[in-house]
């Protein structure tokens, strides 16, 4: 019903629209096209779905279990174990696949004491530590010689806009493996970026359906809090998969592309994304008191960016622990029993001074109970944080000032 009054409003009541355009059109062929398209990305492993959200009224009181629920349509996937398995199993990476992390050294003379590297995922602490977790699971007796390994997972998720106008876009899930190197990873042609999701967004019916369930329009604060909870939901769909939270528990046995079975443990290593995304998958507030997705620095001590004084500041790291949990639980308690508002003061009074939102995310849903800490995925990504946003906005300043300067400043600086 919506998307045929979305055809009307939006497509053939358009000023633009003209009807000489659909001359030709055999729509059981176009249809045919589409059917073909959706049954190859099925034979794929490709699955569509959808996903409910609570959505609250303010003054209307009822339990958030009980409250009134949007579909969103339009969610197409893969088993998170079935790309796992595809990332083992390609031969393509399989030579460059790391199953145990280690530490580089360098020394930079005879005499000099050897200097620890960093470079790659499968080198640091943090994956070294998570391998040597899962050495204690003991070896099952139908597979006795088989070495428990990590599989280092790092999704990366984007919105991408199709057009220059308009408003068509994609929004496709990727999963990185932490076991490859960067320098692969990194290259297009290497192919070693996992397809996993294409994420629907919250639809712009969902305002005229707020309207006429609740008889209000909703406001700023409620769509935002609604986009957040489709994310998490999107999220809690594919992570709380039975085979995936039994895999991740208690291993897979993969045959890898190289012939050798091993006993993998997927791990979530980070979570690329640009800051608009992580605010909302890290449930906090956009720009608010502490900004940071992964820690509770304050946003007026950003400018001491370097010093010491921020290094400790950024060391107050944020935790999924039970503390935080209830807050989560009260605050929305607040808004579908109380029926304040997503942003009233009742909800900030709970949750406020860490700028954490209403929202209970889904990997604490789903894998907080093995001591997943998901805030610490939200590692600083250099490109979305420094060069497309610090960097490109100096050096973009700087080739202003050089062009007051004169035609012979900008040559200098192409020669050099
Ligand atoms: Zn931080």
């Amino acid at each position: 019903m919506t998307d045929v009054q979305h055809l009307i409003d939006n497509v053939i009541l358009h000023k633009d629209f003209k009807a000489e355009d659909l001359q030709g059109v055999n729509l059981a062929r176009e249809l045919k096209k589409l059917d073909t398209f959706e049954s190859s990305l099925k034979g794929q492993g490709w699955k569509k779905g959808s996903v409910k959200i609570s959505v609250p009224c303010p003054k209307k009181k009822v339990a958030k279990s009980e409250a009134v629920e949007f579909e969103i349509e339009g969610l197409l996937y893969q088993d998170l174990t079935t790309v796992i398995k595809n990332a083992c199993q390609d031969e393509t990476t399989i030579g460059s696949f790391h199953t145990t992390p280690f530490k580089e050294m360098w020394k930079p003379s005879d005499n000099a004491s050897p200097v620890r590297l960093y470079g790659e995922a499968y080198m640091s602490d943090e994956m070294i530590n998570t391998y040597e977790e899962v050495q204690n699971v003991p070896p099952r007796p139908d597979y006795p010689d088989v070495e428990n390994v990590v599989v280092e997972l790092a999704p990366y998720s984007d919105t991408t806009m199709l057009a220059q106008f308009g408003t068509a876009f994609l929004w496709p899930v990727y999963i990185y493996f932490g076991n490859l190197s960067k320098y692969i990873r990194s290259q297009p042609s290497s192919h070693a970026a996992h397809h996993m999701a294409y994420f629907p967004s919250l639809p712009d019916s969902f305002s005229n359906w707020y309207w006429e369930t609740f008889g209000t329009v909703p406001s700023e604060a409620t769509i935002t809090h609604c986009k957040q909870e489709l994310i998490q939901a999107l999220w809690l769909l594919i992570l709380s998969a039975p085979d995936f939270v039994q895999v991740y528990q208690y291993g897979i046995f993969i045959c890898f592309a190289d012939q050798v079975i091993h006993h993998v443990f997927p791990r979530f290593f980070a979570y690329m994304a640009d800051y608009p995304e992580k605010v909302l998958l890290a449930c906090i507030r956009n720009l608010g008191t502490c900004p940071c997705p992964r820690c509770l620095i304050k946003k007026k001590y950003l400018p001491g960016l370097g010093t010491r004084v921020d290094i400790q500041q950024r060391a107050k790291l944020r935790t999924c622990d039970q503390r935080y949990q209830d807050k989560i639980e009260t605050t929305q308690k607040i808004i579908y029993e109380n029926g304040y508002v997503v942003n009233s003061k009742a909800v900030n009074r709970v949750i406020g001074s860490e700028s954490f939102t209403p929202t209970r995310s889904a990997f604490i849903s789903a894998l907080s109970q093995f001591g997943l800490n998901f805030f610490s995925l939200f590692v600083v990504d250099l490109m979305h944080k420094f060069k497309l946003g610090v960097w490109k906005g100096v050096f973009t300043h700087l080739i202003q000032i050089l062009y007051t300067q004169g035609a012979e400043v900008i040559a200098e600086f192409d020669r050099r």
